[in-house]
């Protein structure tokens, strides 16, 4: 199950010419969800939000979907990948497939011809508008196949594909019978949205504001605020310049929880051949505001 060592040549982004309704209702929904928040609120609730933000966002997207399956910046069992991934599809940010294709096409497009979600069309579009329009099923399943040959023959990948809107429904469900609709706003509305604005500012945010390290060829820049949502991921200039290490943050002051956590897992035999970039790479100079 390698990550392929050279992805496709072939300009593999089918024309974003087909509204999505459905997911845009839905992200909408969930903003609005947000509101309930004002008279739905306790403590406890606002706890259940953090840990479920933690465990969906920074263990499934940051640690899971992103520096494992999207780069396999690090080896572990099988079941402690799964159960990452399992975590990751919690956030409804869509099957680790999709998510890992998707993610790949930014990595060999950056900023771009061919990335899904290039910066340089603006800060909205990086955002969150390059999702409201989606390739025909038939064209994204040639993408899948192309960037994800890997995960397309695990079973337990597709079946999570197929899946992870109903794993959610089923927490939204136990979260009710836990503590009420305040668990319900919090634990999912509320997480939902912090969630995906996290996840979303890594493709804008941190291709727009903060400094340069390394000079990609992208817009990629590390973004100290970005990073703070996003368990490190904010430091993705130095990603983009050593995509598959396990490691972002690379100064005293880079702080990256995701690359703790790593090697949290790692002192517990639960993770091995961690992948950092070679030490004579990390002879900085003063970092660059981006342009
Ligand atoms: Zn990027
Ligand atoms: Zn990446």
């Amino acid at each position: 199950m390698a990550y392929p060592a050279t992805l496709p040549s072939v300009l593999a982004v089918p024309a974003r010419d087909h509204f999505a309704p459905i997911k845009a209702a839905f992200l909408l929904a969930a903003h609005l969800g947000v509101v309930a928040a004002f008279w739905q609120t306790t403590w406890v609730a606002v706890g259940v939000c953090l840990l479920l933000h933690a465990l969906g966002g920074g263990l499934g997207i940051c640690v899971g979907y992103h520096r494992l399956l999207t780069h396999r910046s690090f080896k572990c069992p099988t079941v402690v990948e799964y159960t990452l991934a399992f975590l990751g599809s919690l956030t409804m940010e869509g099957g680790p497939i999709d998510w890992v294709a998707n993610h790949r096409q930014h990595h060999q497009y950056s900023d771009a011809a061919g990335d899904p979600h290039s910066a340089r069309e603006g800060f909205f579009w990086s955002h969150v508008l390059w999702m409201m329009w989606t390739p025909k099923q038939a064209a994204w399943n040639q993408v899948t196949e192309r960037y994800t040959p890997d995960l397309l023959r695990v079973p337990f990948y597709r079946f999570m594909g197929r899946t992870y809107l109903e794993w959610s429904a089923l927490l939204a469900v136990v979260l009710y019978l836990m503590g009420g609709w305040p668990f319900v706003v919090w634990g999912m509305c509320v997480r939902l949205v912090i969630t995906y604005h996290s996840t979303w500012f890594v493709n804008s945010a941190s291709h727009t504001f903060g400094y340069r390290t390394f000079d990609n060829s992208d817009l990629s820049t590390n973004c100290w605020w970005v990073a703070l949502m996003t368990y490190g991921e904010g430091w993705h200039n130095n990603h983009h310049a050593f995509p598959t290490s396990a490691r972002h943050g690379l100064r005293p002051w880079e702080i990256d929880l995701s690359y703790g956590f790593i090697r949290l897992l790692k002192s517990v035999g639960l993770a091995w051949d961690l992948r950092t970039p070679p030490v004579e790479k990390l002879q900085f100079g003063s970092p660059r505001a981006a342009a």
